[in-house]
């Protein structure tokens, strides 16, 4: 095959003992064929692909036939799809002789697998194939790790500016136009996610959306932030203050930055991802906090915010050279607030790189200068 993308495409059609693969996850599709559209709707597909042997067939509507024939990679064959796109899947299914096509089974609609199973032969089976073609994205190929690299870049440039713009007294919601305005400026293609400013009690909800609270002093204000560039997301938490923290914050903020520091230092080709996420949580485990870690420790990152591997209690993954995994501790106690803190890191040959280069606070320092 003439890319590795495809190569490795390839080798997966051997190990699930499938003929060909039916890709309906926007995300796989743009990662095996290079066509950038996004989808409307999960029934609003903008194009779909076939993996074999032969290479990828991608079967794209008769408007989106230019963009996707100027944007495939090499080994990509683009080809207009019928009205009824499971008409030419079934097509290139019966040309070929196929008798086993594999589908992703959590993008695929139920309405598209009736139509798939009643436009194919009896005795062609239909294989679901779970996260199979996932997983293909968890290496990251150097081309991958300069745009990561260049995404982050961008994210901590503008959460640098932006923490300089930020004040107590302004809302959630202006601090996080803020945000939104310097990810722009330097040059990010928008947000890789809502932006969360979370103040307060606020920063008690891992996920809170910004709202018109207004943000006062002495309490934690959690950003989680992330620029996209040329469809790869940058993911920053950092947690800020204004004045004096409140004696609760300096001790929350020192243990999430030691659970943070003992995750980075784990962080390494083979060790599992249930490892990394008990190097943070034995740091919790020994100030019986960690009831207050209420998330796991991290999540790969690549073309969608949340991707293989995971590093999570319940993780099957073990750390590769070439994965990209968000290391975010956090604590969060109701009606006070929380800390969370998160880079990524790339890991290499012989343990990790950090790509985040947003500075933290320092406990010590702030409480120097206001002593
Ligand atoms: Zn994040
Ligand atoms: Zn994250």
């Amino acid at each position: 095959m003439a890319n590795d993308r495809l190569a490795r495409a390839g080798a997966l059609l051997d190990t699930l003992s499938v003929d060909a693969l039916l890709v309906t996850n926007g995300t796989n599709r743009r990662y095996l064929t290079g066509f950038t559209a996004h989808d409307h709707a999960p029934d609003e597909l903008s194009a779909t692909a076939v993996i074999s042997s032969d290479g990828v067939t991608l079967f794209a509507p008769s408007t989106n036939l230019p963009w996707a024939e100027s944007e495939a990679l090499p080994g990509v064959t683009v080809r207009p799809a019928e009205r009824k796109w499971t008409d030419s899947i079934a097509e290139l299914v019966k040309t070929a002789g196929w008798t086993r096509l594999g589908f992703e089974d959590a993008t695929t609609t139920v309405a598209v697998y009736n139509e798939l199973r009643q436009a194919l032969d009896s005795q062609v089976s239909l294989l679901p194939i779970g996260d199979a073609t996932d997983s293909l994205r968890a290496v990251k190929d150097e081309s991958e790790i300069a745009l990561l690299t260049h995404a982050l870049r961008l994210t901590d440039q503008a959460f640098m500016a932006a923490e300089k713009r930020i004040r107590a007294g302004m809302t959630e919601k202006q601090a996080a136009e803020i945000i939104a305005e310097e990810l722009r400026r330097a040059g990010s293609d928008g947000e890789a996610f809502p932006t969360i400013v979370a103040s307060g009690p606020n920063a008690a909800k891992p996920h809170h959306a910004p709202g018109d609270r207004t943000i006062q002093e002495e309490e934690p204000i959690i950003i989680d932030m992330g620029a996209l560039h040329q469809g790869y997301a940058g993911d920053l938490t950092r947690t800020i203050w204004f004045g004096q923290p409140s004696g609760q914050l300096v001790t929350m903020y020192r243990t999430v930055q030691a659970a943070h520091d003992a995750a980075l230092a784990k962080a390494a080709p083979g060790v599992r991802g249930i490892e990394l996420d008990s190097a943070a949580r034995d740091v919790f485990a020994a100030q019986g906090l960690e009831h207050y870690f209420v998330h796991s420790l991290g999540h790969g990152l690549g073309l969608r915010v949340h991707e293989a591997p995971s590093a999570s209690m319940r993780s099957r993954d073990t750390l590769e050279p070439g994965h990209v995994v968000t290391i975010e501790p956090g604590l969060y106690i109701p009606e006070w607030g929380g800390v969370r803190i998160e880079d990524v890191v790339l890991i290499t040959e012989d343990g990790a790189q950090n790509l985040t280069s947003s500075p933290k606070r320092s406990v010590e320092a702030t409480q120097e200068k206001n002593a």
